[in-house]
């Protein structure tokens, strides 16, 4: 059992031991292979932050992230970069991330030739290979990514990614843009390219529904700190944290334990000065004097659950 209340995690390894993560404040992030963890929370919580130092994209600003037992900081340059690659970002907009004068042959196929995965004497048909896997006849290899329908354009994003053998798919908002018909669609290929692939996902998403959709474990965010970690049933079925029940509160689709919680409340304060002590107290309907003075630690309420919540010193932790 991983104590997720603590300090470091455990991102992909081979023998669920390799690398950490201690990216943004509070966030204390384990992540075994093969699982899909869901990151939820508002704009500006720090949940895209999150994915991009985790992809080495942006620095951490605070805390590290190591890989196989070693910190990124401490890894030699040919380290890092293949620590890099086997990390791949899928984002909200395909159209800005694929450059609209390249072929979908090149967007998919250059990169895998470039850092050496395939000679380029099979480029066409790897990337052929893997257009049928994300759903897109090979044939329009030769095409730009304007010709293509949104939906399409992100199983583009997706075989790019796929193409540099990465171990983790970090997907921001990888739906949000699409119709509601087409996000099951990509969402359940994530699901089938999971299995085929071996992969672990970071599904960032300001929408629980989404991220319930397809996690095995879901973290809240609230203004740059966790707030709460739980198996995804248990976020859906007795979630621990007023933020997390109020999220609960706002999915369209209300069942009756749903109904119990009351919707979030009032705007969302600037994350570059959070309120003291719980940074949701002013939206919280359960908070309590102490709320505002003390920040609550993320503790550990039952193996692989931990929320961070003053109301739970008045009543002793469910044994694990
Ligand atoms: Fe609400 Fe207080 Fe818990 Fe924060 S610590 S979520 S304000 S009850
Ligand atoms: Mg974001």
């Amino acid at each position: 059992p991983v104590d997720v209340a603590g300090r470091i995690a455990n991102l992909l390894g081979a023998n669920n031991r390799a690398a950490v993560v201690h990216a943004v404040a509070g966030v204390d992030l384990d992540v075994r292979a093969g699982e899909v963890i869901g990151v939820v929370g508002e704009s500006g919580c720090g949940k895209s932050t999150l994915g991009r130092v985790i992809a080495d994209i942006s620095p951490a600003t605070e805390g590290e992230v190591s890989y196989q037992g070693k910190r990124l900081q401490d890894m030699t340059a040919p380290e890092r970069r293949a620590y890099a690659l086997g990390v791949q970002m899928i984002f909200q907009n395909p159209m800005a991330s694929l450059n609209p004068r390249m072929r979908v042959l090149d967007i998919i196929g250059e990169a895998p030739v470039v850092h050496g995965i395939v000679p380029a004497a099979k480029k066409t048909e790897y990337v052929a290979g893997l257009m049928r896997q994300v759903g897109l006849d090979p044939e329009y290899a030769q095409r730009y990514p304007h010709q293509f329908s949104g939906g399409q354009r992100q199983r583009i994003g997706i075989a790019r990614a796929l193409a540099l053998k990465p171990r983790l798919i970090v997907c921001d908002e990888a739906v949000a843009a699409l119709d509601v018909s087409i996000q099951a669609q990509v969402l359940n290929l994530f699901l089938e390219l999971r299995r085929e692939f071996d992969l672990t996902y970071l599904f960032i998403s300001h929408n629980l529904g989404v991220v319930g959709h397809v996690s095995d474990r879901v973290v809240i965010m609230y203004l740059g700190r966790v707030v709460e970690v739980a198996p995804t049933d248990v976020v859906f079925n007795r979630p621990n944290h007023p933020y997390t029940q109020a999220l609960l509160a706002e999915l369209p689709t209300l069942e009756t334990t749903r109904r119990a919680y009351q919707p979030i409340k009032g705007e969302l304060p600037s994350p570059l000065r959070p309120p003291t002590g719980c940074s949701f107290h002013p939206r919280c309907p359960h908070a309590m004097p102490r709320c505002a003075a003390e920040l609550p630690a993320l503790r550990t309420l039952a193996d692989g659950h931990a929320s961070a919540c003053h109301l739970n010193d008045l009543q002793p932790a469910t044994p694990a």
